[in-house]
């Protein structure tokens, strides 16, 4: 096989981060990189020139399936002639089974006839725990549990962001400060229980009614903030009008009896120059203190 003779080819698939391996037309393997000999604890020597089907890697499917018996990808891939991809379970030398995702490319000679395939293989277990390790992580620190919304700690740092916009391009935003009316006699009535799941609702409502450039956020307790980018002082008041209005319409379900309705009042300004986090934020309570004396279930823009 050519690609065998190749000898700076193979010191440079040697060193790549997936496992490979090269077969020729009888599936005997010819070629073993370092990588493979990570994932699989085999080494090059322990496998060359044995075949797949040897009782080495006995690669079975999630139903537990061997495919080196019945439907071996290598075989399609150099059957069809095409690339084939899967997720196998392959054996490791130790005897525990690896996740790995497959990839097989049949390998042509000179006269397009197939003459062996090469297989890319990547250890998914490793992957899966830091992708789960780094989402969860994120999750702890920049959004809230219960609502899976941002948290302060993610609105304190989108405020200085759009804020630092404003001081240098003078684009505003607008602030918009909710707060749940009458919430604690929501808790009274029914229970802290229902509570949450008032704020769950109300969360989902928010966050699926703002553009993808736009900031729901959980404040505390039962206050968000709400962030609208690229907007001018009529189309924030429709933006933030029609949230209000959303929240109004939303339905919670109480484990028994009617479905419950909860407005919320908010206060709403647009960003000016000069503003730092504090003072947008002490105008925007000002605005909420207006909405809850004036009636509550209103916005105050200012
Ligand atoms: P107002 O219309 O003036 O805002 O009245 P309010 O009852 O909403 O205001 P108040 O600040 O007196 O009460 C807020 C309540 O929100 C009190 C607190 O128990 C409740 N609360 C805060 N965080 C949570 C939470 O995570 N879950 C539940 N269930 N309740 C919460
Ligand atoms: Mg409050
Ligand atoms: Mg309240």
């Amino acid at each position: 096989m050519k690609i065998l003779e190749d000898k700076s080819l193979l010191k440079l698939l040697n060193i790549i981060t997936d496992g490979l391996y090269i077969v020729d037309k009888e599936r005997t393997i010819r070629f073993w990189n370092r990588q493979a000999e990570f994932i699989t604890g085999y080494k090059a020597e322990e496998v060359l020139n044995s075949h797949c089907y040897d009782n080495i890697l006995i690669h079975v499917d999630s139903q537990g399936n061997q495919l080196c018996l019945r439907g071996c990808p290598l075989h399609a891939a150099m059957n069809e002639g095409r690339e084939k991809n899967n997720t196998v379970y392959l054996h490791h030398k130790e005897g525990h089974r690896v996740p790995v995702t497959v990839s097989i490319i049949p390998l042509f000679d000179a006269s397009g006839a197939v003459e062996g395939a090469v297989e890319f293989f990547t250890d998914k277990s490793q992957k899966h725990d830091l992708e789960e390790e780094i989402a969860f992580l994120k999750s702890q620190v920049l959004y809230d549990t219960l609502t899976s919304l941002p948290n302060r700690r993610f609105l304190d740092t989108a405020v200085d962001n759009l804020l630092n916009e404003t001081h240098h391009y003078g684009m505003s935003f607008g602030f918009v400060l909710f707060d749940i009316d009458d919430f604690k006699q929501i808790n009274d009535s029914y229970d802290h229980l229902f509570g949450d799941r008032v704020l769950k609702t109300l969360s989902a409502t928010l966050m699926k009614n703002i553009r993808s450039s736009d900031f729901a956020g959980r404040w505390g307790g039962e206050e968000f903030v709400v962030l609208i980018k690229y907007v001018d002082e009529t189309s924030f008041r429709e933006k933030a009008e029609k949230l209000r209005m959303l929240a109004e319409h939303s339905v919670y379900h109480p484990d028994q009896g009617e479905p419950v309705r909860v407005t919320i009042s908010g206060g709403a300004t647009l960003a000016r120059r000069g503003d730092t986090a504090e003072t947008l934020l002490k105008r925007a309570d000002g605005l909420l203190y207006q909405s809850k004396r004036n009636g509550k279930n209103r916005i105050t823009f200012g």
